[in-house]
């Protein structure tokens, strides 16, 4: 492999100054090692330069956001013509939810204690949240904000803001997820879960409006319509529930059973359920209209 020098050049995502290394691969590939302040070290093959500009001119803030995020997690990347309809479909397929979890997480790496302050500059550090430019990135930050993950709640000093306890803890929570999807990717079915043991874990706590019965099926509910971890803990955190406090299990069922007893001995499992219909998960309507029906 033959490197030439570093060369400031323009970053062929963002166009901001960057440095640009060119490789000869031995394969005759050539390839182009980006280090940009806004959108990471990435590298590039040199049959993608002339399509990005071309058929990716609109999306490329996508990109962006993905060799950032990648680059944060000190993972290696290289675009190429193969691989790039992928990666942008699956920017293109995030939720807000699913951003604002990422940022929340590499908002965490950074910080270099509990509390620091960050150091945001929002020119260069939007692809963070997947934003298309500051001003959605501004607004990200603005949700976490009025969560209370972030402080200070003013607009004042980008620079200054950190993360909060609860900031901390939720983070290190979507981390700790991750892990186990990596380490379990497919838990255990949900039928080893005894109806038994459902209703030994919701026995305890009364609950206000659903007997364990509705509690188990409603648990069986979510996991039948593909709710993830971070979305019900998104939605959590939305109605001001910590996720922290639902007693954890690396069992998604006995998750969910113990999120449900939890909410509706609180009163708060509408709440939480129109906050997964926001999100798109249809089928919490059903459910809300039956926790009216009992409610009554
Ligand atoms: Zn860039």
């Amino acid at each position: 492999m033959q490197n030439s020098r570093n060369q400031d050049q323009l970053c062929c995502l963002c166009g901001k100054e960057a440095q640009v290394t060119h490789e000869c691969i031995r394969s005759g590939r050539d390839v182009y090692q980006y280090s940009c302040k806004a959108c990471g070290k990435f590298g590039i093959t040199w049959e993608l330069l002339t399509p990005l500009d071309k058929d990716y001119s609109e999306r490329k803030y996508l990109i962006s956001g993905y060799t950032r995020n990648k680059s944060e997690r000190h993972e290696e990347i290289l675009l190429t013509t193969k691989n790039i309809d992928q990666i942008v479909q699956e920017v293109a397929n995030l939720t807000l939810s699913d951003k604002k979890n990422n940022l929340l997480e590499v908002l965490y790496l950074r910080q270099e204690y509990d509390g620091a302050p960050l150091g945001i500059i929002l020119s260069l550090d939007f692809p963070l949240s997947y934003a298309k430019n500051e001003k959605e990135f501004f607004v990200h930050l603005k949700f976490l904000r009025e969560e209370g993950l972030l402080a200070p709640e003013n607009t004042g000093n980008i620079a200054e803001i950190y993360l909060t306890d609860k900031g901390i803890e939720s983070a290190e929570k979507i981390r700790s997820y991750k892990n186990i999807t990596k380490i379990f990717p497919k838990e255990a079915p949900a039928q080893s879960l005894t109806l038994q043991a459902i209703n030994d874990l919701t026995s305890n706590r009364a609950s206000q409006s659903f007997s364990p019965q509705d509690i188990a099926n409603l648990a069986q509910s979510c996991i039948d319509n593909f709710l993830t971890k971070e979305t019900a803990d998104y939605a959590l955190l939305k109605i001001g529930i910590n996720p922290a406090s639902i007693p954890n299990s690396s069992h998604t069922l006995t998750y969910y059973v113990n999120m449900i007893q939890f909410l509706s001995s609180r009163g708060q499992l509408e709440n939480w359920l129109t906050e997964l219909a926001k999100e798109g998960l249809k089928f919490t309507q059903e459910w809300l209209e039956k926790l009216e029906r009992v409610s009554k």
